[in-house]
């Protein structure tokens, strides 16, 4: 029998032990090991919690026994007793995982406290509102978090206490209103439950601990690792910490603090506290916060000591520290510190500054910026011009930047269900809850009445990017009217708001925003990644607007051009229904003539775009019924047009419909059917690039690409066809151009006879989005509507459209590669689904030994960071 340990305490463990003690638990044991002022507790391991699943959600006896040898460890280390009848010790429960998960998880303070222990804190601090102010707190917490018995409820007598007693703020309940509202909230706890609130201190601890391994798997938990890409396998860690006390009075305190700006990067500590008050009282938004300055005014000795540990922690982890303190009766303690979650321009700046302070090496910068935040960085801004007849209606603080702008949504669900039937929206609240996520995800922007820039709204959206206002006080929320007042204008869930999360201004209108400007620390970090990095970053796009954007992100190409998406537009969609359902090569060819200068003009746009940088052109690939017209009006015109009756038109609408479009008539298999589209496609294609070298100077090799092929002799017969158009068309030219013909690997078949396709093709781009299709075999249009289901169940953990599955789509990726290679070992190799864009999948591409990705614009930038990320960890030849 192994002999595991599942509890440590924190005098056992040390920061490098973050997979077994979470990220918390890691480092309140590296804090003790520093000599910092923290409580002493105990960490109950991942392992344990894993084990707690394992067992069918149940807590294991000897972890419960190691838990009592660890309390009474504590009871040794504080002199105080757990219960007891003098200097009882009360502790506080907080999860830990290994990745910080911001208000996802749940947290306990002064457990411990029974109708006896609250009468002994009572006397011996002499203090009795405090005592009772925390026996009520601990009531309403361990309700909610282990007896899911809603808060609110709570704060409903409270609020009734209140307004009985003529008074505003909690600090104005005295000591006798607040032993009465414990009774009523014990008694709501009884009638809610039909059982008394637990008395015995070692129930509350083990019921708590418990609860905190339950809620790694509430929904929020599930969202936000899916969002997150953290794993479930990986559980989650307690803590159970000695309680000091930030609300024994006015030499108390509580307080969160970054060690720099995390909205700015200023390397000035920001810091944000309340005096005679819990920690839950300055993040849950509910009293506005001092900014730390106030605290030198206050009590300069621990202002200065206070200072001096933020020092030592930041330079001792190397980055921005996230901690939470408290002040007993003027005596500093740190509960915990993390890496500071920070906006996309703080993460940057600090990047920067920490390496030109010589705190960190380039490498160790490139690894701390997410790559997924910076998206955010390059989202809009407003429209200067727009800005001039905006009215700003109130302002808040400027919780989490970028410019944002949708109609009102009151609730989290609502904001959820407008987005999904296409409208945009801001969500407005008097403050957020985990139970908001999904709504807050859905949102352009986030605005909340209540609440710091250390609140939940706040951090959540910082984290997720989304533009977010917080502690917007003077807007008036009327939640049952569904109603928004600022000064002395209403807004309903028909009005436009516009929110600017870089300064807290809110407006009352819709305003036109603009694509951003990138300069300064993002030009100096980016060119870090390029210099790291092996793996080349492409563009997918299909414009010429699109394809500048994309080469001002760094682009070094496109990998994928989708010509099917140059046909979308309302003058081109006639010309291309005419090609689709022309009978006859003639008619056909007519349609063709007519698309024929449309697609050189683009690609000439293209090309010119590129600068020389290289193009991978696709044919034609579309799912033929997105292309079909199915409203009368444009079956009659299409007719007209054709000149042909509108029964036989709809007559051959009808022959071509497919049962499964997506696995029907599309990509190489259109141009098997109808080699004129191939031919006409490369006339483009290398006309363009003839047409563009000669005005232009660019030396352009095109690279066409042939879709959806799954069997040799299709590449072959498609590619015979383009090697005849283009070689005519050169030679005509008498100019000397080269071009490439490759594939995509979207097939298993494809991928699982490489070696033979490698014969043809010069190039394999992976299109991992039908990969994933084809080899799951769900479609990729409906797998959303039941993959929920999956990932409830734990079957899947993360959408393989998003994230390559590497065990399965990823190994037929590596098949492939090898098999490809094996015949034409200098082919080139990319992928161009949407995996490309992806962080992990960025990684395991790296590793896989592509040349290069393709991704939309906007994720270029995290495509580049995420390839010197992934060289960084695994190390590659550089060619
Ligand atoms: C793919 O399948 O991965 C791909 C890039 O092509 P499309 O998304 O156009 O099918
Ligand atoms: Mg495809």
């Amino acid at each position: 029998m192994e002999n595991k340990q599942y509890v440590y305490l924190f005098t056992e463990g040390n920061a490098k032990m973050k997979n077994l003690l979470g990220g918390k638990g890691a480092n309140l044991a590296e804090m003790t090991g520093l000599g910092i002022p923290i409580p002493q507790g105990f960490t109950v391991t991942t392992e344990a919690c894993n084990k707690y699943y394992n067992d069918g959600r149940v807590l294991a006896q000897e972890v419960k026994e190691e838990i009592r040898k660890a309390m009474a460890n504590i009871e040794e280390v504080t002199g105080k007793t757990f219960g007891g009848q003098t200097n009882p010790l009360l502790v506080s429960v907080r999860s830990g995982a290994r990745a910080s998960m911001p208000g996802m998880m749940d947290t306990i303070l002064n457990l411990g406290l029974n109708d006896e222990t609250v009468e002994v804190l009572a006397r011996e601090t002499g203090n009795e509102r405090f005592a009772y102010d925390s026996y009520r707190r601990f009531i309403q917490m361990f309700a909610d978090v282990v007896m899911e018995i809603e808060k609110k409820n709570f704060e409903h007598i409270m609020d009734h206490m209140k307004e009985a007693k003529g008074v505003h703020l909690d600090t104005e309940l005295d000591a006798n209103d607040l032993k009465e509202l414990v009774r009523k909230f014990k008694e709501f706890y009884s009638r809610a439950k039909g059982q008394e609130f637990p008395q015995d201190p070692e129930e509350q601890l083990i019921e708590s601990v418990t609860a905190v391994f339950r809620s790694w798997d509430n929904p929020r938990a599930n969202v936000y690792r899916r969002l997150n890409d953290i794993p479930y396998s990986w559980g989650t860690a307690v803590n159970v910490q000695a309680m000091v006390f930030g609300n024994k009075g006015e030499t108390s305190g509580t307080g969160v603090a970054f060690s720099r700006n995390p909205s700015t990067g200023e390397d000035k500590i920001f810091a944000e506290y309340l005096m005679n008050a819990q920690g839950e009282d300055v993040v849950a938004g509910i009293r506005t916060p001092f900014p730390i300055e106030e605290l030198n005014k206050q009590m300069p000795e621990v202002y200065q000591q206070f200072v001096s540990i933020v020092d030592t922690l930041e330079k001792h982890y190397r980055d921005m520290q996230d901690m939470e303190f408290t002040i007993e009766e003027g005596k500093l303690y740190f509960l915990q510190t993390r890496n500071g979650k920070r906006t996309a321009q703080a993460a940057l700046k600090i990047a920067v500054d920490l390496v030109e302070e010589g705190l960190n090496t380039k490498e160790e910068a490139l690894l701390k910026v997410d790559p997924k935040q910076l998206d955010t960085l390059l989202h809009p801004a407003f429209d200067e011009a727009a800005m001039q007849d905006a009215q700003v209606i109130a302002q808040g603080l400027p919780a989490s930047p970028g410019a944002a702008t949708g109609k009102i949504a009151f609730t989290a669900a609502e904001a959820k269900e407008r987005v999904e039937k296409g409208e945009k929206v801001i969500l407005v609240r008097l403050e957020t809850s985990p139970e908001d996520i999904e709504g807050m995800i859905a949102a352009e922007g986030i605005l909340t009445v209540r609440g710091g820039m250390t609140s939940h709204a706040a951090v959540v959206a910082r984290g997720m990017g989304t533009c977010c206002v917080a502690g917007c006080g003077s807007i008036v929320v009327n939640e049952a009217n569904r109603t928004v007042k600022a000064g002395d204008k209403l807004y309903t869930d028909q009005d436009y708001i516009s929110l600017d999360g870089s300064t807290g201004n809110v407006y009352g209108a819709q305003i036109a925003t603009v694509d951003p400007e990138i300069s300064g620390d993002f030009g100096t970090f980016m060119s870090w990644a390029d210099e790291v990095r092996v793996l080349k970053v492409r563009t997918n796009s299909d414009t010429p607007h699109d394809t500048e954007q994309a080469v001002r992100f760094g682009a070094e190409g496109i990998g994928l051009t989708r010509t099917e998406h140059m046909f979308f537009g309302e003058d081109r969609i006639p010309a291309m229904r005419e090609m689709i359902v022309s009978r006859t090569v003639e008619a056909r060819k007519k349609a063709l003539d007519k698309i024929l200068p449309m697609q050189k003009a683009d690609f000439k746009g293209i090309y010119e775009a590129l600068e020389g940088r290289p193009a991978t052109i696709r044919f034609l690939d579309p799912p033929l019924h997105e292309f079909l017209p199915t409203h009368e009006s444009d079956i009659v015109a299409l007719a007209k047009d054709m000149e042909m009756e509108v029964q036989d038109l709809k007559d051959i609408i009808t022959s071509l419909h497919e049962f499964n479009p997506m696995m029907g008539h599309r990509g190489c298999r259109l141009a098997v059917t109808y080699p004129e589209i191939a031919e006409m496609q490369t006339r483009a294609i290398i006309e363009a690039a003839l047409e563009v070298r000669k005005e232009k100077g660019l030396n352009i090799v095109p690279e066409l690409m042939i879709p959806l092929v799954g069997e040799v002799k299709e590449m072959k017969y498609i590619k015979d066809i383009v090697v005849r158009t283009a070689d005519s068309i050169i030679k005509q030219s008498g100019e000397d151009m080269k071009y490439s013909v490759g594939t995509m690997i979207e097939i298993p078949r494809a991928a699982i006879t490489a070696d033979e396709i490698a014969r043809e093709a010069e190039f394999f781009s992976f299109g991992t989005n039908d990969l994933t299709q084809m080899t799951f075999g769900f479609s990729r249009d409906d797998a959303g509507n039941f993959l929920k289901d999956y990932y409830e169940k734990k079957i899947y953990e993360f959408d393989p459209f998003q994230k390559v599955d590497q065990t399965g789509v990823g190994r037929l990726v590596e098949i492939a590669v090898e098999l490809g290679r094996k015949t034409r070992p200098d082919i080139k190799l990319g992928v161009c689904g949407e995996h490309g864009g992806d962080p992990s999948s960025v990684e395991f591409f790296h590793k896989t030994g592509l040349d290069y990705v393709s991704c939309s614009p906007f994720r270029v930038p995290l495509a580049r960071l995420a390839a010197a990320q992934a060289q960084i960890k695994f190390p590659r030849e550089k060619k």
